[in-house]
């Protein structure tokens, strides 16, 4: 049953903010300019003090600091903070949830998805200790050895959006820790308050092992804060996620200074279905990809590519499946698609819909506000609209639940559609048929750092490396070898013998 939201609930939510705090071992923090709000009704939770400038540079110093002791502390031994921290997310996974649910508007399960994804990356940073492996090459020179080594890198700077208020920066922070960095982190102005709960969870872990607490550093505050992170040369690795906007701005600072960048930016996400395609499969897994977090994940699917034979048949099915989809209050029990974050995101979603209808696009269903959570809260139901053609607004991310559907005659037509955008984050193909599987997934297939097989484009496991292409911005981090960018290479040669011979057989006598 969905509640009729109002402001009266807004001061319930905010005594929930400060009870969850606390139970996470934060001091609820003393008023300030940076305002924490509900996207459930729009209201306040709570005020907090943003980071001046001169504490910004204050926490990188205390980082850079700590890392020259931080470095030389054995990879498995950093390990016990990120145990510590695991255990203590395992402990506090409903607290730190349904803050997240709060700050960010994300149902419960997936409140909780995401709780479980810091679990996940922990337990891999942990066995990643052990295992940062560097190679041993065969030597041209005789009584030669050549190897490389792997070396913890410098602070890292972690610059967050809302969305994923806190697995992204346990996704950075667990590896990061584990090759022996130290974090400085800029969480999303909007989320100010998980990032408080996050870091509190780190510093208790970091005590409960009797760990260097400077290790971690949070500061607070805007784009103006994350700036301090991005020039500073003191920062070795600025991981930055958030829109391809924020990239623009803050890779060719961070180039200018020769430090490393790893973005993860904006996606624009599609799907192929084929004529061999379980519909039925193909129909749900399509639904949770654009409408899960209200069209808020930079893997949304945001745009099918269905072959003509199939086209009006998915329609229908995903059609049906968006106009019974539950909107409401997060907190509420069944309800599968919760709030837009503010009021710029519903604006932004009612002007694609707009540019994709002057574009000769047809709204097949929803888009409109659903009236629950007051006028401050912005709840829609996703919505559908058939294109004609890729237009520009379809080459665009908006981010919010709105799902365009284009039709392809033949697979290449189908790739070239798929592959049209600036984006290359994520990407699925539904088909029965292997040969067109393995043709998307092919070299000449799909262009995206994901490319998936009958299930949808969002919903990453943290095993694999995450990231994507193009104006996605290249990064990779989450599993695989994505620590490699977290640590610096020295390529070693150690002569054991008594004799000095030269590579490539060059003489110098
Ligand atoms: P945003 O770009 O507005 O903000 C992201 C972060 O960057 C915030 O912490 C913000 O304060 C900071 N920032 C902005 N400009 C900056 C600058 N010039 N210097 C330093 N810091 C700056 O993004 P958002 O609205 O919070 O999040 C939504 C966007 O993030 C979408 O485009 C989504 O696709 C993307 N995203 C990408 C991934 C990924 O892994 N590829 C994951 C989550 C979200």
């Amino acid at each position: 049953m969905t509640h009729t939201l109002d402001d009266r609930l807004t001061p319930e939510l905010a005594s929930r903010a400060e009870r969850l705090l606390r139970a996470l071992g934060a001091e609820p923090p003393a008023p300030g300019d940076l305002v924490a709000r509900t996207p459930i009704t729009g209201g306040q939770l709570l005020t907090l003090a943003p980071h001046t400038v001169a504490e910004a540079d204050a926490a990188i110093a205390r980082a850079a600091d700590a890392f020259t002791r931080w470095r030389t502390v054995p990879a498995p031994a950093r390990a016990a903070v990120v145990r510590a921290l695991a255990d203590l997310l395992r402990t506090h996974k409903a607290e730190l949830g349904e803050l997240v649910t709060l700050e960010a508007g994300k149902i419960t399960a997936e409140a909780l998805g995401e709780v479980q994804e810091m679990i996940d990356i922990c337990e891999f940073a942990i066995g990643l200790s052990r295992q940062l492996y560097g190679r041993t090459m065969p030597s041209e020179r005789p009584g030669h050895r050549l190897m490389e080594t792997w070396h913890p890198l410098g602070v890292v700077g972690v610059i967050s959006a809302f969305n994923f208020p806190v697995a992204v920066w346990a996704w950075n922070t667990a590896v990061a820790l584990v090759c022996g960095d130290t974090v400085v982190w800029k969480p999303s102005a909007t989320t100010p308050l998980t990032a408080l709960a996050c870091h509190t969870l780190l510093r208790r872990a970091a005590a409960a092992v009797d760990a260097d607490p400077e290790v971690h550093q949070l500061i607070q505050g805007g784009a103006e804060i994350g700036a301090r992170l991005v020039e500073d040369e003191r920062v070795a690795l600025v991981s930055a996620t958030g829109s391809v906007r924020m990239g623009r701005q803050v890779a060719p600072r961070v180039a200018a200074r020769f430090g490393r960048c790893l973005l993860e930016l904006g996606g624009n996400n599609a799907a192929v279905v084929t004529p061999s395609a379980d519909l039925e499969l193909a129909a749900r897994a399509i639904v949770f990809a654009a409408a899960g977090t209200a069209g808020q994940r930079c893997t949304t699917l945001r745009r099918l590519i269905v072959h003509a034979d199939v086209v009006d048949l998915l329609i229908e099915r995903v059609r049906h499946a968006f106009e019974q989809l539950p909107v409401g209050n997060p907190l509420d029990e069944g309800v599968l698609v919760g709030p837009l974050i503010d009021a710029r995101a519903h604006t932004a979603l009612d002007a694609a819909i707009e540019r994709a209808r002057n574009d000769g696009g047809e709204l097949l269903c929803g888009g409109e506000r659903v009236p629950v959570g007051g006028p401050d809260a912005y709840y829609v139901r996703p919505a559908l609209v058939r294109m004609p053609a890729q237009t520009e607004i379809v080459r665009e991310e908006t981010f919010a639940p709105l799902l365009y559907v284009l039709t392809y005659r033949d697979l290449d037509h189908a790739i070239d559609l798929h592959n049209a955008v600036p984006q290359g984050l994520s990407s699925s193909i539904f088909t029965t048929d292997q040969r067109e599987a393995e043709r998307f997934l092919a070299a000449d297939g799909s262009d995206c750092g994901i490319a998936n097989v009958n299930i949808g484009t969002s919903g990453a496991e943290i095993g694999g490396a995450f990231g994507g292409e193009k104006h996605t911005g290249g990064g990779r981090e989450s599993g695989s070898d994505s620590w490699k960018t977290y640590m610096r290479r020295a390529t070693n040669t150690v002569n054991y013998s008594a004799e000095l011979p030269l590579a490539q057989g060059i003489t110098f006598a």
